[in-house]
């Protein structure tokens, strides 16, 4: 014998076993099936499409999801797949003639998506080669897309709340600059040669400059960048998106604005609850706890009345003089105020806390994530622990 490779598959273990030391002694490497201790090798289950292969594998963990994977796989990719990878290689060097990067992956993904498995189809290889001249020609000639940038929601955190043109987005970006709100499962949407840079202004701790900003933004656009400007939940709630646009708009650069679901939105998803409600509250307010002047004014007196409703952004540090103002102004005591630590994601924390005793559960609690306040909403199924006990004290209405 002669063997590199030995399969034993006797469903016997002391024949495989057998198989096992001849093949060995031959110096062959060994594979029993379904055996994964005495098998020096795995064949996993392969979708050829030749120079395409995708290997599936599961350590012998799930055969039936290699399975199940590879029918799904061997759907999806047309057969032809195989023979216009080919052509695409032999046709390589021509295409080096276009700048590297965007130029020549919108090349590829025009013949691969779009003409190569058309002409295929109507013309054979001699219609795929005279097809890739013909977009060639085309693409050498064509004006470079000018930079862009896009200033996109990436929603409270969770991926899956990300809006489908927000996804595209990302799938495209040359440059990406995101807050550090942003968390690291959306930043890994972006495509591998995107450049990713972090740059926020922070409530508190270092930060960017807005020019720092502004400038990062207009540099790359001008070098022809598709940027995309990656901002927590919806960029025009507290997003300065306006300092940003008029930058943009200055240099003479495209820009457009895509919504992301805002953490009030996210927070009120996660206690059950809406945040206007017939009966109740007929306006909504988005509140900052504090602004570049520190802590923020506003309408406490509208506020204070039964039945308001406001998602308070940045106001953990705030919380205290927010509640003093409030209840000065004639709140309910027991007004509920639900705080929201990292609103959709996974470690996404609700506290349940009372106008009375809004600051100090908010220091028992130590929320380190960014949080959100809903002043007037509840969660609607009581949450564990049960809201705290607020002594009785009667609303200075009352006394008025
Ligand atoms: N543009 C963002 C808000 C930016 S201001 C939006 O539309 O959501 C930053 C504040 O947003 C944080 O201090 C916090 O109050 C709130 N925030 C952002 N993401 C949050 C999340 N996942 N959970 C709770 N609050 C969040």
């Amino acid at each position: 014998m002669c063997a590199v490779l030995a399969y034993g598959a006797n469903e016997d273990v002391a024949e495989d076993a057998r198989i096992a030391a001849l093949a060995r002694a031959d110096g062959a490497m060994v594979n029993i099936v379904d055996n994964l201790r005495d098998s020096q090798f795995i064949t996993p289950a392969i979708v050829d499409r030749d120079p395409v292969t995708v290997a599936i594998g599961t350590e012998g963990a799930a055969p039936v999801l290699a399975r199940a994977i590879k029918r799904d796989l061997e759907a999806r990719l047309p057969a032809t797949l195989g023979r216009l990878a080919r052509i695409g290689k032999s046709f390589r060097h021509v295409v080096e003639a276009l700048p590297m990067g965007r130029a020549r992956r919108d090349f590829w993904t025009e013949f691969y998506f779009k003409t190569g498995a058309r002409d295929l189809e109507q013309g054979g290889e001699g219609g795929v080669l005279a097809g890739l001249h013909t977009l060639f020609g085309r693409h050498l000639t064509a004006q470079q897309q000018p930079g862009a940038v896009a200033f996109v929601g990436a929603g409270p955190g969770d991926p899956d709340l990300l809006t489908l043109k927000a996804r595209k987005l990302l799938d495209e970006a040359d440059v990406i600059v995101h807050d550090r709100l942003v968390p690291a499962p959306i930043l890994e949407l972006a495509r591998r040669e995107a450049m990713l840079i972090a740059m926020g202004k922070e409530g508190f701790g270092p930060s960017a400059t807005q020019d720092d900003i502004n400038d990062t933004l207009v540099a790359h656009a001008k070098e022809g960048a598709q940027v995309v400007r990656l901002k927590a939940g919806d960029a025009s709630v507290f997003g300065r998106l306006d300092e940003e646009i008029a930058a943009i708009d200055a240099a003479g650069i495209d820009w457009q604005v895509v919504p992301g679901i805002t953490a009030a939105s996210a927070a009120a998803a996660s206690l059950g609850q809406s945040l206007t409600r017939r009966g109740r509250n007929s306006d909504l307010r988005l509140l900052t706890g504090h602004d570049v002047e520190g802590l923020a004014e506003h309408d406490w007196r509208t506020l204070a009345r039964p039945g308001a409703v406001a998602g308070i952004y940045m106001a953990k540090r705030g919380a205290r003089f927010l509640q003093g103002r409030l209840l000065m102004h004639g709140a309910d005591p027991a007004t509920p105020v639900s705080v929201v630590e990292n609103a959709s994601r996974p470690d996404q924390r609700i506290v349940p806390a009372r106008l009375a005793t809004l600051a100090e559960d908010i220091k028992a609690a130590n929320l380190p994530g960014p949080a959100i306040l809903l002043y007037g909403l509840a969660p609607r199924r009581a949450a564990e622990p049960a809201l705290p006990a607020v002594p009785f004290q009667p609303s200075k209405r009352e006394h008025a």
